[in-house]
């Protein structure tokens, strides 16, 4: 039986409007709509186009304190304060990644809100959806061929096997994937080498989708990808292997930003999903700089913590995609606050205001960095049913102490009545001044951009670079790249590189132990610490419990 509080009971609950409705919510002519069924639909490139190129709404950021591994509500705060804000009569699109596999099928679950605030149809987007990460896989799946292709042919590039950096992908967690040998089976089949899978989330590919801003644009930026070396030490480019063509045909449909709506008909663009370690983590630029022409106030989120997710969102997405926030809303809950104040992960039900206090640290530290950026900040406490008033009492006393302005929420359980408070203030704040400025300039050197965020904003004493790690950024700088920005992939759970440091660390070393060029993206990533990009699955993974009743209702997804 089904659960009638599961997210997906309550999303079941709802009926949808047809996506024309919501379509015309934005001024969307249902010409322009490609529908998939009933509900769900891609804007065509004849409307994105004026829109991405207005894009004078104001644009939202929500993002969090350090999390739980349960998350803490971030895509929920997005979409109950973008019911919130249509509710209070404000023209409002929210713009969201679209789930990976892995998760669904992982730990964590779906990546479409939860309770009374969530995004629907969620069996669709959490599944397959319209089909963008089967195109995303296909398209960098091609290019891995066409290198072991180029090789069987002759290998005019003189690529080097043992330095082919271009892996595969799937998207699903699967760790036996990760290292496996390809071209076994005698000459017909190529030369036996090292190769492994990356779920679809961390390939180049995806971020670069989430970045470029027309066909052009992606296309040069697949064409710049470093995907191996010449026995030389020399860098082989995408281009050369001459498939990035047929790749952005592969991309084509999916590069138009999908629109779906909230349990309450909100309309909401889900497009694209980076990975938020080796990736920058938010949706695509297209969806938000659609959004932003079609709408008045956009909401949007940027994965993880504000440290990782949102220094990202600011330094590497506002600055490629040439946006800029009106307001910062940071998310923080009772049971992850008590965690940063000392207590463990299976402690966390009883009551417990002195650790709350003890743990609020953690918030102050990421409202302060967040107005660093010359944003006004705003905090969202996204209420549990467990949360005590004592406990609440004291997240808003440690806002109080540092004058900035919260609002408890309740749009879990309530949807937008639950946020009413929260969407005043947002559009009061994007209202009114801000004055955002990114972190660094371009023209730092590497070093120091790293440097930067971790004093800055995880306030670590000093970096450790590793060795190899510092001979790279000097050949990144001397192969001209020395301006992109930084892509920090550190762990989500505290400002420092070890998640059991949790609260408020500083001074402490943040450890670089190697850096890589994603040069088609636009950014080089510092890797401080080890990074999965093929994910396992736990003992009991959530794909054990996903079902399909006999009237075709995918049941069991959370
Ligand atoms: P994030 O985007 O920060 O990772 P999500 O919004 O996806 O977090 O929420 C993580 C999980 O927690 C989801 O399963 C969601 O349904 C659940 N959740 C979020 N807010 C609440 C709440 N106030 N009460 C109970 N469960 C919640
Ligand atoms: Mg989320």
């Amino acid at each position: 039986k089904i659960d009638p509080n599961s997210d997906v009971a309550i999303a079941a609950s709802v009926t949808p409007q047809p996506i024309e409705e919501v379509g015309a919510r934005l001024g969307l002519d249902p010409q322009v709509l490609f529908r998939y069924g009933h509900i769900k639909a891609k804007i065509a490139l004849e409307a994105v186009r004026p829109a991405e190129a207005q894009a004078d709404g104001k644009l939202i950021l929500v993002t969090a304190i350090n999390p739980t591994p349960a998350g803490e509500g971030k895509t929920t705060t997005t979409v109950g304060l973008g019911d919130a804000l249509a509710r209070i009569g404000k023209k409002v699109a929210i713009a969201l990644r679209e789930p990976s596999l892995g998760p669904v099928f992982g730990s964590k679950g779906g990546a479409t809100g939860g309770g009374r605030a969530q995004i629907i149809p969620m069996q669709d987007i959490n599944l397959h959806f319209t089909g963008d990460f089967h195109a995303i896989s296909a398209a960098h799946n091609l290019l891995a061929a066409a290198i072991d292709n180029h090789i069987y042919w002759g290998n005019a590039l003189d690529i080097d096997a043992r330095r082919i950096n271009w892996r595969r992908v799937v998207d699903l967690n699967d760790r036996a994937l990760r290292h496996v040998t390809v071209g076994l089976g005698g000459p017909p089949n190529g030369f036996p080498r090292e190769d492994g899978f990356d779920i679809t989330v961390a390939s180049e590919v995806m971020a670069i989708f989430c970045l470029a801003r027309s066909f052009e644009d992606l296309e040069e930026r697949l064409g710049r990808m470093v995907v191996a070396q010449t026995r030389a030490r020399q860098p082989i480019t995408a281009a050369q292997l001459k498939v990035t063509g047929s790749m952005v045909a592969l991309l084509r449909d999916a590069f138009q930003p999908n629109l779906v709506q909230t349990l309450e008909g909100t309309p909401a663009l889900v497009h694209g999903g980076p990975f938020a370690n080796i990736a920058h983590g938010c949706n695509s630029v297209v969806a938000t700089r659609t959004a932003l022409g079609l709408a008045d106030y956009v909401v949007t989120e940027a994965g993880f913590g504000a440290d990782l997710g949102a220094e990202k969102f600011l330094d590497i997405k506002c600055r490629q995609g040439e946006i800029a926030p009106s307001a910062v809303v940071i998310v923080a809950t009772v049971r992850a606050l008590k965690m940063h104040g000392g207590i463990a992960q299976k402690d966390l039900g009883p009551s417990n205001p002195a650790a709350v206090a003890a743990g609020a640290g953690n918030l102050v530290r990421h409202i302060e960095n967040m107005k660093s950026y010359g944003l006004p900040v705003v905090v969202a406490i996204n209420r549990f049913t467990s949360d005590t008033p004592t406990e609440i009492e004291a997240i808003e006393k440690a806002c109080a102490a540092v004058g900035a302005e919260v609002h408890l929420c309740n749009h879990w359980a309530e949807g937008s009545a639950g946020a009413v408070g929260l969407a005043e203030a947002v559009v009061r704040l994007a209202d009114g001044p801000s004055d955002f400025k990114v972190l660094y300039h371009d023209d730092l050197p590497l070093v120091q951009k790293i440097e930067t965020i971790a004093r800055r904003i995880y306030r670590a004493g000093s970096v450790a670079f590793d060795a190899g790690a510092l001979k790279k950024l000097a050949d990144f700088e001397g192969m001209g790249y020395g301006d992109l920005p930084v892509c920090m992939a550190k762990t989500q759970y505290s400002f420092s590189a070890d998640p059991g440091l949790r609260g408020t660390p500083s001074g402490f070393v943040l450890p670089v132990r190697d850096v890589r060029l994603s040069a088609g993206a636009g950014f080089v990533v510092a890797l401080c610490g080890d990074v999965m990009t093929m994910p396992g699955l736990p003992s009991h993974p959530a794909a054990e419990n996903i079902y399909v009743d006999e009237t075709g209702f995918i049941a069991g997804l959370s």
